[in-house]
């Protein structure tokens, strides 16, 4: 297969996405009416499942069915993740898997988008031994989907665009899944350069949406039913930043609070550097801004901290958790930590311990340290063998498990306002989350779904609680 490198320079900072409009007419004539079937298959955080609806927005809009059957698939997308090796080689085995498919189905399109694919030695990779692969889309080449997709199908051409650019798409189609939560993207990428991590890399500098155009999609889908609205972004404190906001996004919380129909905002992530008493009044004042607040740890050693580049110590974390526990005593706080991370000793894992039983977290997001070439924790020697670091991660969880028991035992009782998702697994019991986002499983129908209802809990376990209907 021969190769197109597309240079698709922009310099603008926003993209209106309705300028593809008559690509993506083109690419519908292309399908000649025929139904085809498209799959977008996730992989990592809250942003790239935004992102995959968007992809998947677009191809609806060319004309395409969504499915989640690979065999039926004419278009599949493996939308990427970064952040470990064991990810990447996942999505690098799921592709190799689908050489036969694409033998038995020549017209089947592959492609492969997201942060793993904005990477040079993944390109090199997929060009010396995956042939079937057609397009290569890196984190900043969405608005070219669709001129890449006409290339594919009309010139019979691999496509690749890694293109590095400071743009902003506004008016993606978008499947939202007709559920009644949403993500909402608020800006894409991230200055901070943690040594651990690769986002930067691969995703750039951190560019906000207008405050306008984020109003006017939250706006939308509350129209459209949405009760639960999740601002995304790699550090949602710094947003405006780029556009000379000092206090952007205690602005934006508070004009989102406003808007009519959305019953719950949540946000994440939060970088404790950047997070200011502003965003910790406006969500304490709130109406509708759950008291829940993700907050990244990841070590709680200053030594580490700072050999992450964090840019803050214990000292500043617990400070920032009273402030808001102060102010917001029914505060949920979850956060994440890595276990491992090269210089890590015993001492410091202990400090990370010390840091859970302090903060008493009501749930942690927790990893082994994943090696990400690139980054300087990269260059770093191992302080401990695999066997420790292993048995340190199930320290923790088994820490952190007593701390999620003992705060759930104590809402047994109590009467809570959750938001119904769905039905669980389990026959005749609906699964819902609180303001804490909490799971919480109680008996009852599917006419409940969607709505916020009061339940009173009457159990708790680890991770979810169970309730009843009140009266
Ligand atoms: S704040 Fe740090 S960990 Fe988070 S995305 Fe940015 S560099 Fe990565």
């Amino acid at each position: 297969m021969s190769v197109v490198n597309v240079l698709f320079l922009v310099i603008c900072m926003t993209i209106d996405f309705k300028e593809q409009e008559i690509i993506m007419e083109r690419v519908k004539a292309l399908l000649k009416g025929e139904e085809r079937f498209a799959l977008v298959e996730t992989y990592g955080c809250q942003q790239n499942v935004n992102d995959s609806q968007k992809y998947e927005g677009i191809l609806q809009k060319m004309g395409y069915t969504l499915t989640d059957d690979r065999e039926k698939a004419d278009f599949i997308m493996f939308n990427t993740c970064a952040v470990r090796d064991r990810a990447e080689k996942k999505v690098l085995g799921n592709i190799g898997a689908l050489k036969h498919l694409k033998a038995k189905k020549p017209r089947m399109v592959i492609a492969i988008a997201g942060c793993m694919s904005q990477q040079e030695s993944v390109e090199k990779k997929i060009r010396a031994s995956y042939p079937h692969v057609d397009m290569i889309l890196g984190t900043r080449a969405m608005a070219d989907f669709p001129r890449a997709l006409e290339a594919v199908l009309v010139e019979k051409k691999r496509v690749i665009n890694r293109e590095e650019n400071d743009c902003v798409l506004e008016n993606v189609p978008t499947n939202y899944d007709g559920g009644c939560k949403a993500f909402v993207s608020i800006m894409y990428g991230c200055n901070n350069f943690c040594t651990y991590c690769i986002v930067p890399y691969v995703r750039g500098r951190e560019r906000s949406r207008s405050m306008e155009a984020v109003i006017e999609e939250c706006t939308l889908l509350a129209k459209r039913g949405v009760k639960e609205i999740t601002l995304l972004g790699q550090n949602v404190n710094s947003y405006g930043k780029d556009m000379g906001m000092t206090e952007g996004f205690a602005t934006l919380l508070g004009e989102v609070d406003k808007i009519d129909g959305i019953e719950r905002i949540r946000f994440m992530s939060s970088h404790p550097k950047d997070i200011s008493d502003e965003v910790l009044s406006v969500m304490a004042n709130s109406k509708h801004i759950c008291h829940q607040l993700h907050l990244p740890l990841q070590s709680g050693s200053d030594k580490l901290l700072k050999e992450m580049n964090r840019v803050y110590n214990r000292e500043k974390y617990l400070s920032i958790v009273d402030k808001a526990k102060k102010l917001m005593p029914d505060l949920a706080i979850t956060t994440d930590i890595i276990v491992g991370f090269p210089t890590e000793t015993e001492e410091d894992f202990e400090d990370t311990l010390d840091m859970l039983k302090t903060v008493k977290y009501d749930s942690i997001f927790s990893f082994i340290y994943s090696k990400r070439e690139g980054t300087p924790a990269a260059k770093m020697e191992f302080a401990a063998t695999e066997e420790e670091i292993r048995a340190r991660f199930d320290r923790l969880l088994s820490v952190q498990n007593d701390i999620s028991y003992e705060l759930n035992k104590k809402c047994e009782g109590e009467v809570q306002e959750v938001l119904v998702e769905g039905m669980s697994k389990e026959e005749g019991i609906l699964t819902s989350r609180n303001y804490a986002n909490k799971i919480v499983n109680f008996k009852g129908d599917e006419s409940l779904v969607g709505k916020i209802v009061k339940v009173k809990i009457t159990r708790a376990q680890t991770w979810i609680l169970i309730g009843e209907v009140c009266g």
